[in-house]
């Protein structure tokens, strides 16, 4: 019978012919003196733990104790949660950039990009998170609220401290590389961390990585259309009330009108109804020029499970946005369809992350044992917090590798229908194989 597993070699064969890991790992730099472990050892120890899904440091420490993990990397000898703690701290986040921008970028080169295309367009989307949040562990970057709750039966508030990032993803094809993510600074909102994270992205990758830009109802602001149309890309915006008259005149002027489009689509289980209209030339936000808006009146029908029976259940819903994009090119049914995408990065971007890959632990949020600086006085002081930022660069590193590695290489999964969390498993099962044995002198 063939072999239904993925090995760790088969693994590292692709990572390191398509992308280089080894040397990237090589080019890791972090703010200890002469350290015993490299800052390689240390991201490559990070790098498996989320290519495997491990829930946490401890398991990881765990695994490099026990498991043949160390000599894998090619660590210099086991490691445990404080030394990956003590490096991450003061690890350089550029050495972690360049080499997201370099798999994306040898990604786009392999056609990884090319399937799903929209009328022959690259489409990307960008949303915010929340990664970390505490009550009692706070950093001198972390933005703040005032919690309300009920304690033994009285109001009491308390401030909370989080941070939120800002991460841009490719949505139209199997493997949602993210291009970038940004942090959010204390009392910044979302859509500036965005404007930041976009002329990264355009210095990084160029303006033509991609064409189409999803965003949801908070970035229906002109900074963002300047910002996006200065660059040449397009935009479709959902929209809400946050935009009251620009959503009135919408409705008053589709009411009077029957659908530009019916369609009707089906996905799984569940059949949409839609009634899609569509107009260019609407005013926006004071702007001399004017806007495409497209909404779409759904029905969802699906059968629910009632006494024993099947029934059918049907819901509505109504969907508005705007958009750049030309209705000669692009019809009311397409929009539709790209303003539903951006839901796409919230079901396999963040939500993902924060779900099936343990994204918001290990964080080192305020850490405090960190590798000394001497600064110009002759002062010592640690080196600023690095931490989060790395982990969050090695977790979509990995994310965009192994998305890669799923979708784009192994036979494996479409023979056997294995999901990106199978394969995660055959390959953290690898380290924990006895290693080959002598054959037997049987005489
Ligand atoms: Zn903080």
């Amino acid at each position: 019978m063939k072999d239904r597993t993925h090995s760790l070699p088969s693994f590292a064969t692709y990572l390191n012919k398509g992308f280089a890991l080894r040397e990237h790992a090589a080019n890791m730099r972090d703010a200890r003196q002469n350290p015993v472990i490299s800052p390689s050892s240390v991201f490559l120890a990070l790098f498996h733990a989320f290519a495997f899904r491990l829930p946490s440091f401890k398991r990881l420490e765990r695994d490099l104790q026990d498991s043949c993990l160390v000599d894998w990397i090619g660590a210099e000898r086991s490691f445990g949660d404080d030394t990956l703690r003590y490096s991450l701290c003061g690890f350089q986040t550029a050495p972690l950039e360049d080499m997201l921008v370099d798999v994306n970028k040898r990604l786009k080169r392999s056609k990884a990009f090319d399937d799903g295309r929209v009328q022959g367009c690259r489409v990307a989307a960008i949303d915010g998170s929340e990664i970390i949040s505490s009550f009692s562990r706070h950093c001198e970057l972390c933005s703040e609220r005032t919690v309300r709750h009920r304690e033994n039966g009285k109001m009491v508030e308390h401030t909370q401290y989080f941070h939120r990032a800002v991460g841009c993803q490719m949505v139209h094809c199997d493997v949602k590389s993210f291009l970038g993510m940004e942090w959010q600074l204390p009392g910044e909102g979302e859509v500036s961390a965005a404007l930041r994270l976009l002329d990264r992205l355009e210095q990084h990758y160029g303006r033509g990585f991609f064409d189409i830009i999803l965003l949801d109802a908070l970035y229906a602001q002109s900074p963002v259309l300047d910002r996006v149309q200065q660059s040449g890309w397009d935009v479709v915006i959902s929209l809400k009330q946050n935009c009251p008259d620009l959503y009135q005149s919408a409705i008053r002027l589709f009411s009077r009108r029957e659908p530009d489009a019916v369609v009707s689509e089906q996905r799984g289980h569940k059949i949409y109804d839609c009634k899609i209209w569509s107009t260019e030339g609407l005013p926006f936000a004071n702007r001399t020029d004017l806007v495409r808006v497209v909404r779409s009146e759904e029905v969802l029908r699906r059968n629910r499970q009632r006494n024993g029976s099947s029934e059918e259940y049907a819901s509505d819903s109504e969907w508005v946005w705007i958009t750049t994009l030309p209705e000669k090119r692009f019809s009311p049914a397409t929009v539709r369809l790209l303003g539903h995408d951006r839901w796409k990065q919230e079901n396999n971007g963040w939500m993902d992350l924060t779900k099936h890959w343990d994204f918001k632990h290990g964080f080192l949020h305020a850490c405090n044992h960190r590798p000394m600086i001497t600064d110009a006085e002759g002062n010592k002081m640690p080196v600023a917090n690095r931490g989060f930022h790395a982990v969050a660069l090695i977790a979509i590193i990995a994310f965009c590798l192994c998305s890669a590695f799923v979708f784009r290489h192994s036979k494996l999964v479409k023979l056997y229908r294995l999901s990106a969390v199978d394969v995660a498993r055959q390959l953290a099962a690898w380290i924990w194989q006895p290693p080959p044995t002598q054959p037997q002198d049987d005489s």
